[in-house]
């Protein structure tokens, strides 16, 4: 089972040539979910005593599971936040799963960790912070939040020795991503919702006030979102940051989607002041063209990361203790793939200029999107696109019409996009972060809107 022989070569041909065909992405259709009665019928059981073979098994993958799943990487998938990773990327891919690769810590893993830290000290750079920030490649935002918020209490604990309060807090507003109210649920935290202004933008004069407001004396950070999910709205960094650095709180900025912008110079300015943070994240896997899962941690001192994470064992004594750097020191988790390598390659290949071109061209056809839904006389722009998210009503239609035309577009292999909720009204989203979607597919979207 485990050698490498004659039956392993002729699957190892034809895993490859799936792959190969897979990632050559012609005539890719969006495809969709089938329910489990459909899949039982058309796949029934799979795991048996004897096996079912390699060549069979992968056959029903192709053509049916893997049919069962819509396309993330096509270019009208536009719902969501899509995934669009270079063919570098993802051939990278395979050579990090061929590696078995250990990347948790230096001892095991020094040269995965090294070149994965370069990819994490280019994105450091663009934010603007000091030299020895740093961090680890996560599976997503969640875990990214998570992980630098427990940093941050863990200062804050240390700080407030004998002087605990009795409930700990974050603040942040409502426009903030799910997964903050719920790291403060997995931390048994408080969450403190600052209310935003009519940009719906987070400003330092505003958490000062909720705070002061608030009298709560256990907030030890403040969450600012630079993209927020919905909209693509940048929190006002610069006052938020200041006035974190004021109030002796830890400043961490989500750019989950949207920090990716830095590499954006048309955009850069809107997140003037993100080198005041303490910690960030961004998702490699939204718009820096990595595949599943990737998302960058980075602290300003990773040392208290370090403190906060550390994992203590017998076992582990001969990694915990000497100063290199082990990955998983600096989030939750322990073992962990090197799964910042498929982006660091693709990054080394390319270099940092195509990404700037490539993250350009994402704004240039949202930028079109929005003249195009601005001058459409049936659709309303809800909100003046800041990054590549662009939100808007057709006017007239109930939430059983946007769902009747999001399943329509999906049937008819014409688009991926679904409705979004804002402001308690059903309307929907374009979220433009695939180099491959251009203006032609956009035409195709707006026009099936009628
Ligand atoms: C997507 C997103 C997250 C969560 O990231 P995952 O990788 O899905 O866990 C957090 N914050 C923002 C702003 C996001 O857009």
């Amino acid at each position: 089972m485990h050698r490498y022989d004659a039956g392993t070569e002729v699957l190892a041909e034809a895993v490859m040539s799936y792959s190969r065909q897979r990632m050559s992405h012609q005539d890719v259709p969006l495809d969709g979910p089938l329910s489990a009665a459909e899949l039982h019928e058309l796949v029934g059981q799979t795991i048996t005593r004897e096996g079912m073979g390699g060549e069979k098994a992968l056959r029903l993958f192709g053509d049916v599971l893997a049919q069962s799943c819509i396309t993330t990487d096509h270019p009208r998938y536009l719902s969501f936040i899509p995934c669009a990773p270079t063919k570098a990327a993802t051939l990278f891919d395979l050579v990090v799963s061929a590696s078995s690769l250990y990347a948790g810590t230096w001892m095991e893993g020094s040269g995965a960790v090294y070149a994965e830290n370069q990819a994490l000290a280019w994105l450091a750079g663009l934010a603007g912070l000091p030299e020895g920030a740093g961090g680890v490649f996560v599976p997503g935002g969640t875990f990214g939040n998570l992980s630098a918020l427990v940093a941050a209490r863990y200062q804050a604990r240390q700080r407030r020795a004998g002087d605990q309060p009795s409930r700990w807090a974050v603040a942040g507003t409502a426009n903030a991503h799910s997964s903050i109210v719920s790291a403060c649920d997995v931390m048994d935290i408080d969450f403190i919702g600052v209310p935003v202004g009519e940009d719906g933008r987070l400003t330092g004069e505003a958490l000062r006030r909720t705070l002061e407001q608030a009298g709560h004396d256990g907030v030890f950070a403040v969450v600012a979102t630079a993209g927020t999910t919905n909209l693509g709205i940048v929190d006002d960094l610069e006052t938020v940051g200041e006035a974190c650095a004021e109030l002796g709180l830890w400043f961490h900025v989500d750019g989950a989607y949207g920090l990716a912008g830095l590499a954006a110079p048309s955009v850069r300015h809107r997140f003037s002041g993100v080198e005041r943070a303490d910690s960030f994240v961004v998702d490699p896997h939204k718009w820096l063209f990595a595949p599943f899962d990737c998302c960058a941690l980075v602290y300003r001192n990773p040392a208290i990361a370090r403190a906060a994470h550390t994992q203590r064992a017998g076992y582990l004594d001969v990694v915990t203790e000497n100063d290199e750097i082990n990955p998983s020191d600096y989030a939750v988790g322990l073992t962990r793939r090197a799964r910042g390598l498929p982006f660091w390659f693709s990054l080394a290949t390319h270099g940092t200029q195509a990404y700037t071109d490539a993250v350009e061209r994402t704004l240039t056809v949202t930028r079109y999107a929005t003249e195009r839904i601005r001058s459409h006389p049936l659709l309303d722009l809800l909100h003046e696109p800041e990054l590549s998210v662009v939100c808007f009503r057709r006017r007239g239609w109930t939430p059983q019409d946007y769902r009747a035309w999001s399943e329509r577009l999906l049937a008819e292999d014409k688009g991926f996009v679904v409705s979004t909720t804002h402001a308690g009204e059903t309307v929907t989203r374009l979220a433009i972060v695939n180099p491959e979607t251009g203006e032609a597919d956009i035409d195709v979207i707006l026009d099936s809107l009628g």
